[in-house]
């Protein structure tokens, strides 16, 4: 299949069901990402941060992803997250990116607005969706660092002016979850994401989901959430067969061996994730 951007991903995904987005650094987290979305016959969508594109090249990812797109039964998008260049964003669409997020969320509300608006403008010109955050997700996603004082959760009335003016494809509003690994139990405010969802029309993102108690991630998606997205647990799951396999070699290592144990870890968390966002036990 070809590549697609994510409004017509989601075309795929059932309703009262979600889409899982899960970042990748490398080869082995995006083959094992690719081998959940296969193994469950989903669609999924590919992310890369800022500071991944800046690692790997956006050419790199872009190529990667085609040719997993190409092989796959299963559609799939590669999805620029959380981009707070205009720049950076222009350049993923010219390599082939099919969709991206503008970050505006540091930025006062009528700056988002109308820097948000720029970006739907260059995208959609492309074909390529848009995603844009309001209020401020907490926790540390990339060199974006978000102390709990400075989180703001959405203002619903707010979301309804923002999708509006700006034409978005897809909103992430800040409900109180946090990127990274939590402290406590997260504090989700589902009554938000329903207050949300009555008042756009727009799919609702949430961030930060990794590290989320699986009950809680079921009632955001009972509440309305469409898309997941999950990057620190696959990376934790991946640091952890890394660390097994590599200590359980002696003598020169079978680093072949070590990448496939790697890549299977990412597909187990991957899979465990798509299930949840499928309502399935
Ligand atoms: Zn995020």
């Amino acid at each position: 299949m070809n590549l697609v951007n994510m409004v017509d991903l989601l075309n795929y995904v059932k309703k009262g069901e979600a889409t899982a987005a899960f970042n990748f650094i490398g080869l082995d987290d995006f083959k094992g990402i690719v081998c959940a979305a296969e193994r469950q016959q989903v669609p999924v969508i590919l992310q890369v941060s800022q500071s991944t594109a800046a690692q790997i090249g956006l050419d790199y990812a872009v190529a990667l992803t085609r040719v997993a797109a190409s092989k796959a039964s299963v559609p799939i998008c590669l999805h620029l997250d959380h981009a707070t260049s205009i720049d950076l964003i222009s350049e993923a669409i010219s390599c082939g990116f099919t969709s991206v997020m503008y970050d505006g969320s540091s930025l006062p509300f009528e700056e988002n607005l109308s820097q948000t608006a720029r970006v739907v403008k260059m995208a959609h010109d492309a074909g390529v969706s848009v995603e844009a955050e309001l209020g401020r997700v907490g926790g540390k996603e990339d060199d974006i660092d978000v102390s709990i004082d400075d989180q703001v959760l959405v203002d619903p009335l707010q979301a309804r002016d923002f999708v509006l003016a700006t034409g978005i494809d897809f909103l992430a509003p800040a409900v109180g979850t946090a990127h990274g690994l939590y402290k406590g139990t997260p504090n989700i405010r589902f009554d938000l994401i329903s207050a949300v969802v009555e008042l756009v029309e727009v799919p609702l993102v949430l961030h930060g989901g990794s590290d989320i108690p699986e009950s809680m991630l079921r009632r955001a998606i009972q509440a309305g959430i469409r898309k997941i997205n999950v990057g620190t647990d696959l990376q934790v799951a991946l640091a952890a067969a890394l660390r097994r396999a590599l200590s359980s070699q002696e003598g020169a290592p079978n680093m072949r061996k070590v990448h496939v144990i790697a890549q299977d870890a990412v597909c187990d968390v991957a899979c465990d994730k798509i299930a949840i966002c499928r309502g399935k036990q």
